[in-house]
């Protein structure tokens, strides 16, 4: 998080149904639309992302409808889980977690149902647990190509802001986003940015919603206000951390994840490890998934780097525990700190007794020096 975004969270709560808060919030929703590139509308809830895992469900979709979730890693298959419990008719497509969403297998399934009986299909654009990012055009294409009407629904909680994403040029109905990520802000913020296909959906979709209704939010939001309290500090870190990336430019701040992640797949291959992900097209920007040597705890390994170093890389999430870490270089990162975040993986690797080679930090500065 920089210290900017920091900053201005800083400022006095304003009121939030006065006049500075409604010139605030309709020029955020500006900006909103542009970052996820021009959605109909951006619903923004104080919850973490999986609450608008389940508004873009309830709002678009009624009790026992059927969804198709593709299962490629730890979110996808809670995402698939939520579906579940909120009633609705759940059809996993089971991936490869190593792999990203398959966009023939769900053409062949879209295919298959003639009488259109999945409403929507759920995608996970990066999959954090893997370091795994799909396709999304792909398979929106898989879904035209199988002339099939469902929802497009796309979890982009860690590749907004930091890989492209372009939800009306993409075709996506609802892309479902949080603060945390590469919007630089500390978690508390869920955003849905909705298709004009989506609002219409919501129209006629009859699961019952109360807090996480886009009908009611939306003519609240139309005048700058929010149904209900807002959580006022966050909405002035966004802006901030929006004015930021206007300044870097997307392009410019993708092009940056792309270096700090291609450097840290240096370092990956030069300790002589495995990236877990094992198509090099699909190689996440935000994050890097790595395997432990067979009979190494990544756990213990962890717990090193985080005693001895002070830094918390990422765990194994669901049945990776134990066998990966992750580091994550994603939102207000440059050269120098992921220099840093691997010369403590080093230092771990060596100070744990890991099998490894000794060149990987080498590697990325060579590769960050040169490039
Ligand atoms: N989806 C992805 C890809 C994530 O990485 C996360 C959290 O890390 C979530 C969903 C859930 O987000 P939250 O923890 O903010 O509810």
């Amino acid at each position: 998080m920089p210290d900017r975004v920091l900053r201005a969270m800083t400022r006095p709560v304003i009121d939030h149904r006065g006049p500075e808060f409604a010139e605030m919030t309709l020029s955020l929703f500006d900006e909103l639309r542009w970052v996820f590139g021009d959605p109909a509308h951006v619903f923004v809830f104080p919850s973490s992302a999986s609450g608008c895992w389940e508004a873009a469900l309830t709002n678009t979709l009624s009790p026992g409808d059927r969804v198709l979730a593709y299962d490629n890693g730890f979110f996808a298959a809670r995402w698939a889980t939520i579906a579940t419990r909120m009633g609705l008719e759940t059809e996993i497509l089971a991936g490869d977690w190593r792999r990203p969403a398959d966009p023939a297998a769900i053409e062949a399934r879209l295919a298959e149902d003639r009488a259109h009986a999945i409403r929507a299909v759920l995608v996970v654009h990066n999959e954090t647990s893997t370091g795994v990012t799909s396709d999304i055009p792909a398979i929106r294409a898989a879904l035209d190509r199988a002339e099939h009407p469902a929802l497009l629904m796309v979890d982009a909680v860690s590749s907004l802001g930091a890989t492209a994403l372009d939800h009306a040029d993409w075709g996506i109905d609802v892309t479902v986003s949080g603060s945390q990520k590469g919007l630089m802000l500390p978690p508390g913020l869920g955003f849905c940015a909705a298709s004009e296909k989506a609002l219409a959906a919501a129209e006629t979709a009859t699961s019952r919603r109360a807090y996480w209704d886009w009908e009611e939010t939306r003519r609240s939001n139309e005048r700058g206000f929010f149904p209900y309290t807002p959580a006022t500090s966050l909405l002035y870190g966004l802006a901030e951390a929006l004015r930021m990336l206007r300044e870097e430019g997307l392009e410019v701040a993708f092009a940056r994840h792309a270096r700090l992640a291609e450097a840290t797949r240096r370092a990956v291959e030069g300790w002589g490890l495995e990236n877990y992900c094992a198509d090099p097209a699909a190689y996440s920007s935000s994050g890097t998934t790595i395997s432990v040597p067979e009979g190494v705890d990544a756990d213990a390994l962890r717990a090193e780097i985080l005693e001895r170093y002070d830094m918390s890389l990422g765990t194994g999430l669901g049945p990776l525990e134990g066998d990966v870490f992750r580091i994550g270089h994603l939102g207000d990162f440059n050269e120098l700190m992921l220099m840093g975040t691997l010369a403590g993986v080093a230092m771990g690797l060596r100070s744990a007794g890991v099998p490894h080679e000794p060149g990987g930090v080498q590697a990325a500065l060579t590769f960050l020096a040169e490039r």
